[in-house]
């Protein structure tokens, strides 16, 4: 069994280098694609607003040719004003000539508050379309400054993963089938140390019975605590947070 502790250590190893290089690769994918995300949510936000300013422009333009026939309606009473028959005809002229006028000013001031809308949105739209330029411009840069390091990253873990399936042949599958078991469970510790009767995982005591068994590692042993496999700390010499090999 000390044999396959130290297989299983030395899979360990593998394994955790493994972890370190996939989270490295992970978060430089992840940050990639939280700013494509970004991105996108970005260019939806700028459609939908380019979508609104044409709305009011449309609206502005009728509201424009309202205005055009108000006047029109207006000119034409006016003309009439000096052709009418009578005072009581002269009286209602005059009147749709009062009622055309505030109709004028009312669609004017319309007119104006649109003018502003479309000024606002119309920055808005700008703003965002620089905004879109300048995050698809740094996301290909960090794609291009990034493909070097994903590009390491994949050819350590290719590397590893030829380690990890030649340390993995020399580890029985009853062995393998519980490290595997505890590593899923504990973020890829599964192997440690029990060191002057402690765990080194959970550093909890180990039974003096069960740490006599470790010691002489005949059996699997695992930690009562957490469940981890244990290995006597002296036997790990010039390994990884083992004893030192000149000691
Ligand atoms: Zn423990």
């Amino acid at each position: 069994m000390k044999e396959q502790l130290k297989r299983l250590r030395e899979l360990q190893y593998i394994d955790l280098e493994l972890d370190g290089f996939r989270k490295v690769k992970g978060e430089i994918v992840e940050r990639i694609e939280e700013n494509k995300g970004f991105l996108s949510k970005l260019i939806v936000d700028l459609e939908k607003q380019k979508e609104e300013f044409e709305e009011i422009k449309s609206l502005q333009r009728s509201k424009s040719d309202d205005l055009t026939y108000i006047k029109e309606q207006h000119d034409k009473r006016k003309k009439r004003l000096h052709n009418v028959g009578s005072a009581k005809e002269f009286n209602a002229v005059e009147k749709e000539i009062e009622g055309l006028k505030r109709s004028i000013g009312q669609t004017e001031e319309e007119l104006q508050h649109m003018n502003e809308v479309i000024q606002s949105t119309q920055d808005a739209i700008a703003d965002k379309e620089s905004k879109v330029v300048q995050l698809q411009k740094s996301i290909a840069a960090e794609e291009a400054a990034s493909a070097d390091q994903i590009q390491k990253a994949d050819d350590d873990i290719e590397r590893l993963k030829a380690r990890e399936s030649e340390a993995r042949g020399e580890v029985s599958k009853r062995v393998l089938h519980r490290y595997d078991f505890i590593r899923n469970r504990r973020e890829g510790l599964a192997v440690v140390a029990a060191k002057d009767g402690y765990c080194e995982a959970c550093y909890m005591a180990v039974p003096a019975q069960e740490f006599i068994m470790i010691q002489r590692g005949t059996t699997l042993c695992s930690c009562p605590h957490c469940q981890c496999i244990l290995y006597f700390w002296e036997e790990a010499i010039g390994e990884p947070g083992g004893p030192s090999a000149d000691a």
